[in-house]
């Protein structure tokens, strides 16, 4: 991968609305709320009309994801698996069982920080103002007994999908979202939609040129002022994930818990304000950046420094910049 040139971590897309190009394409942009997240999709297409005809299609396509992976749901395929957790293998479509599949590789590459079954811990953490004492040890060791992506039994014969212990159940709430940006660009790709941006919520994947030929541009601001672009940076055929939320937290005895839990020990991770993953498909930046986010800065860096065609930039909690190998910093203002 080439090197990322990057400063920090808020996006912001470089088009408004619809605007005629030299070659009479035009850039069509819609925003709606999708997977209960705001979904930002930008087509280049012939003209407005055909542009509008094709986000539509991706946003079908997003919505027939969410109503696969919906915990809500209670049809859901990955309802039914939930509500047969310690009970019995559920057969799921080939596209839930892959994705599975892959959501437990990045549990295995992570050593278990970002686990899929983190939707079985107790929320025994409140990010709201309510809590007043820290929980006991024993609490929040009892908060994460459910949880373990090696109880996520899959037999590739049969399709099935087994949660060993009653009670467990998996949440696609930290790749679900970039899973279906990564395949409402394919949908597109696929229907010869030269290029495009598929963004969830700052989660974006790239495809094609803009109108006039120009690379898609992702706009980076200061955390301190987030009004201030001093940044541009383009995200050619790629992806961008981010994790951060200087927002929820909770103080206890001066340190700061941030409102990711480590799903193996049941602690708020800390020392960490944001992370940004920059990969080909945004399924992975998406679940990496949470995965680091639990990690911390120097064991999440180090990871990433070992995967192929993936980098990282990481902010710490003094609003610090840390990169992976492959970032290069511009000093443009
Ligand atoms: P956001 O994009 O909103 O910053 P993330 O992509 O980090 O958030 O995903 C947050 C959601 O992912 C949480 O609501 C939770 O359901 C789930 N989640 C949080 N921590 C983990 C984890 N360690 N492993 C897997 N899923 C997680
Ligand atoms: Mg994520």
């Amino acid at each position: 991968m080439k090197p990322v040139h990057i400063l920090l971590v808020s996006f912001y897309l470089s088009l408004f609305g619809v605007m005629a190009q030299e070659n009479n394409d035009v850039s069509v942009k819609k925003s709606l709320e999708l997977m209960g997240t705001q979904f930002e999709i930008t087509v280049v297409a012939p003209n407005e009309d055909i542009g509008y005809i094709n986000i539509d299609e991706a946003v079908s396509e997003i919505k027939r994801i969410e109503k696969m992976i919906s915990s809500w749901d209670e049809n859901s395929e990955t309802s039914l698996i939930n509500q047969n957790a310690g009970i019995k293998p559920v057969k799921v479509s080939k596209e839930l069982f892959n994705l599975i599949d892959r959501a437990i590789r990045v549990s295995e590459i992570t050593d278990g920080a970002f686990d899929i079954t983190y939707a079985s811990m107790d929320k025994i953490w409140q990010f709201d103002g309510s809590m007043n004492r820290m929980p006991s040890p024993n609490e929040i060791a009892n908060s994460v007994a459910k949880i373990g992506y090696q109880e996520i039994l899959l037999d590739t014969e049969n399709q099935t999908v087994f949660l060993s212990k009653s009670g467990m159940k998996i949440g696609f709430g930290a790749i679900g979202k970039g899973y279906a940006a990564d395949k409402a660009k394919e949908l597109l790709v696929s229907k010869q939609v030269k290029a495009g941006i598929i963004n969830a919520s700052g989660d974006l994947t790239t495809w094609g040129t803009k109108a006039d030929g120009g690379k898609w541009m992702v706009g980076i601001s200061n955390p301190l002022d987030k009004s201030k672009v001093f940044s541009w940076l383009p995200v050619v055929e790629s992806s961008v994930a981010t994790s951060g939320n200087y927002e929820k937290y909770v103080v206890f005895q001066g340190k700061k818990y941030s409102h990711i839990i480590d799903p193996r020990t049941g602690y708020p991770t800390s020392g960490v304000n944001s992370v940004s993953i920059f990969a080909k498909k945004v399924e992975l930046c998406d679940a990496l950046a949470t995965a680091v986010f639990v990690m911390g800065r120097d064991t999440g860096l180090h990871m990433i420094n070992q995967l192929d065609g993936v980098e990282a930039v990481v902010v710490d909690s003094e609003n610090k910049i840390h990169k992976s190998s492959g970032v290069v910093f511009e000093q443009n203002q």
